[in-house]
């Protein structure tokens, strides 16, 4: 079932969460805990990330470096269809442009079509950790919309070549990103939402936010979305703070800004503990002043917060 079906049929709000694959080496099961510690919330879906791969240097028995390429958190096709097929909840893989040729972005649209996934995410992804900025694979897209080009033509039911295949079961349908407090490349924010109405005209359903923690900033981006005739659904993200030191890595490495009495709780705080106290309350408040003004669902983003995100869950589900 597609996602904006699933909202629309939900009779509350709905509810959604993000899980990363494993780390290259661990097991399948810590992230089934994850789905066991949330899934009694309902979940209408659950977003499997995808992690592009990058440099590393290793020593040489000569005494040199060597450069190669490592994926750290392979394996989210898999994890798509393990979960969907263990918990009968719908999966929502990210697929992206970053690190992948068009071919290998086709080769997992088949895997996808064969496992009954049928719901994407689809982004550009981060730049890889050794650039100062994005570059797209020599034979990769270099924006979203791209990449939705490739995914409509396959929905059509043609390969890259041109040529006809027969096996579209469903169609894909998927979400694209959008950010309330604009993306970091964009020159200014209308520029950024001219780019995302034109991925909602070329197809996207909805829509997913960044993470953001003053609810203000989301209401707004909605408003001036609606003004230019985004009408899909703006699914809001939102996370728990919890660790002390997000205070200032969230806003460095996401672009967004804390509000100050946010601030304030968080600088009182004496240990990572206490943060979470109030990385619980804070969204806990946000979730509830999102609810009262209707939103369609809420996408929690979970890294490191599976249990303030059940915490939460448990106030408002
Ligand atoms: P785009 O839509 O391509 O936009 C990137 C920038 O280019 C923006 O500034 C936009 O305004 C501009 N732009 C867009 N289209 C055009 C165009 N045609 N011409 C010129 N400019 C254009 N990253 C990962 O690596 N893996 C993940 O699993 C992942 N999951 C995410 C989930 C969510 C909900 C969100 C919000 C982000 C996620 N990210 C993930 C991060 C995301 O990939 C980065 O934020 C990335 O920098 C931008 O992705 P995008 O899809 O918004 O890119």
């Amino acid at each position: 079932m597609k996602v904006t079906d699933l909202i629309n049929e939900s009779k509350k709000t709905g509810f959604s969460f993000e899980v990363l694959p494993p780390l290259k080496g661990s097991s399948i099961d810590r992230v089934f805990k994850t789905v066991d510690a949330l899934r009694e919330f309902n979940p209408l879906y659950i977003n499997i990330t995808t992690h592009r791969s990058e440099y590393v240097y290793k020593d040489t028995p000569d005494g040199l470096y060597r450069r190669i390429s490592v994926r750290n958190r392979p394996g989210t096709v898999a994890m798509a269809a393990a979960i969907q097929h263990k918990y009968q909840i719908n999966a929502v893989p990210h697929v992206i442009c970053s690190g992948f040729s068009r071919s290998e972005t086709e080769y997992a649209l088949i895997d996808l079509n064969f496992l009954g996934i049928c719901n994407l995410l689809l982004l550009r992804g981060d730049k890889a950790k050794h650039e100062n900025r994005f570059t797209p694979d020599a034979d990769g897209h270099e924006h979203a919309i791209d990449l939705q080009g490739q995914v409509n033509n396959f929905n059509e039911g043609y390969f890259l070549d041109g040529t006809r295949m027969d096996l579209v079961r469903t169609p894909f349908s998927y979400g694209v990103a959008g950010y309330p407090e604009k993306h970091d490349e964009s020159p200014n924010p209308d520029e950024d939402l001219k780019w995302l109405k034109a991925k909602v005209d070329s197809g996207a359903d909805y829509i997913v936010t960044q993470m953001f923690f003053d609810n203000a900033k989301y209401f707004d981006f909605v408003e001036r979305c609606r003004a230019i005739g985004i009408h899909v659904p703006i699914i809001p993200g939102i996370k728990p703070v919890v660790v002390c030191n997000q205070l200032t890595v969230l806003p460095k490495v996401f672009h967004v800004d804390m509000p100050d009495t946010l601030v304030t709780e968080l600088r009182k705080c004496k240990d990572d503990a206490a943060a979470k106290e109030v990385g619980v309350e804070w969204c806990t408040l946000q979730a509830k002043e999102l609810i009262s003004r209707g939103v369609p669902s809420i996408h929690f983003y979970s890294m490191m917060a599976t249990e303030s995100v059940r915490k939460v869950a448990k106030e408002i589900y």
